[in-house]
């Protein structure tokens, strides 16, 4: 079994970590906010202060961190990844970052003969905790293959889409989709709250039918009990949607709807409200209309 590390222990690390712990895997964990990593030292895993030490501890190393800049600085900087790896480990970020990013940092983890996987993940909170996520891998098959199992302790569909930088591309039309659905489930709530309707038996009704969706109940019912409490925060749609724009923009792919969300986000994030979970996207309707859609 192969010895793993895991750097970055917020929301989704931590319980992602968790389970490879419950799935037997030796684990050594760092976070830049030491206390995170409590928890799971208390649960079997060994501490470290370093990315660097992390990966003198490893054969695989994962990272769950916010974005493109903070992987570069776990895994390129000083003391980071790199400084402590050994020819053959393995890096998969399972963060989701640009792709073109991903790129650049597989190409220095090349120089010093570590293979890399980027491999994001779909599914929140309740997912990882579960073990239940969507993983969405690019990088080489062979490399894949050596991991599939250890991602397997994390999510129940683990799927190589292709190249390296793949993973994210993914990752980014996936985030697109929860978006533009939140977006939509905020703008018809709203009408049906105003116009007279019951918000929780609208919501039952609707979620029989083709407007079911896993977005609508896993967002409806944070919103009907006005529990905004993240889950996955605004700022980090917004992350998101700045790579989607950027990469739709590059390959010469025009988004309008993916652009009239990010402006709904950038207003919420004006209002105050960048560390409430994406389901209080539905703020921005609720104020326009003078109403809230609550139970
Ligand atoms: P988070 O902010 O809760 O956790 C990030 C952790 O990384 C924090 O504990 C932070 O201290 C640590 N960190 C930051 N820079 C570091 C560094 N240089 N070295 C070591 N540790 C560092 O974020 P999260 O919600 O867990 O999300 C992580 C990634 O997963 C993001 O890319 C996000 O977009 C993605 N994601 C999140 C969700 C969700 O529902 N929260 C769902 C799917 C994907």
């Amino acid at each position: 079994m192969k010895t793993i590390g895991f750097i970055g222990l917020g929301i989704m690390g931590k319980p992602m970590a968790k389970n490879l712990l419950k799935a037997g895997y030796e684990l050594t964990v760092y976070d830049i906010v030491p206390e995170r990593m409590n928890d799971l030292a208390a649960a079997g895993a060994k501490r470290a202060a370093s990315g660097k030490e992390v990966a003198a501890a490893s054969e695989v190393v994962i990272t769950m961190l916010p974005n493109s800049p903070d992987v570069k600085q776990a895994v390129l900087g000083p003391n980071g990844v790199l400084e402590g790896a050994r020819p053959g480990l393995i890096l998969i970020d399972m963060s989701s970052i640009a792709p073109a990013a991903v790129r650049e940092i597989a190409a220095c983890a090349a120089e010093r003969g570590v293979a890399m996987l980027d491999a994001p993940v779909s599914g929140g909170e309740p997912k990882a905790v579960q073990g239940t996520l969507a993983i969405m891998a690019g990088g080489p098959e062979e490399v894949f293959e050596q991991v599939k199992e250890i991602l397997g302790a994390m999510g129940s569909s683990v799927i190589r889409i292709g190249d390296i930088g793949s993973g994210n591309i993914a990752k980014l039309a996936n985030q697109i989709i929860v978006a533009l659905n939140i977006a939509a489930m905020s703008e018809a709530m709203v009408l049906a709250a105003k116009a007279g309707a019951n918000a929780e038996t609208g919501y039952q009704a609707i979620r029989g039918g083709l407007a079911g969706s896993a977005v609508l109940d896993a967002k409806m019912p944070m919103v009907l009990a006005g529990n905004f409490k993240p889950g996955f925060r605004i700022e980090l749609h917004i992350k998101d949607l700045v790579n989607a724009l950027e990469t739709a923009h590059e390959v010469g792919v025009p988004v309008p709807l993916t652009s009239s969300v990010m402006e709904i986000l950038q207003a919420l994030k004006v209002a105050g409200c960048a560390h409430d979970d994406h389901s209080g996207m539905i703020q921005f309707y609720e104020n326009l209309a003078k109403i809230q859609v609550r139970r």
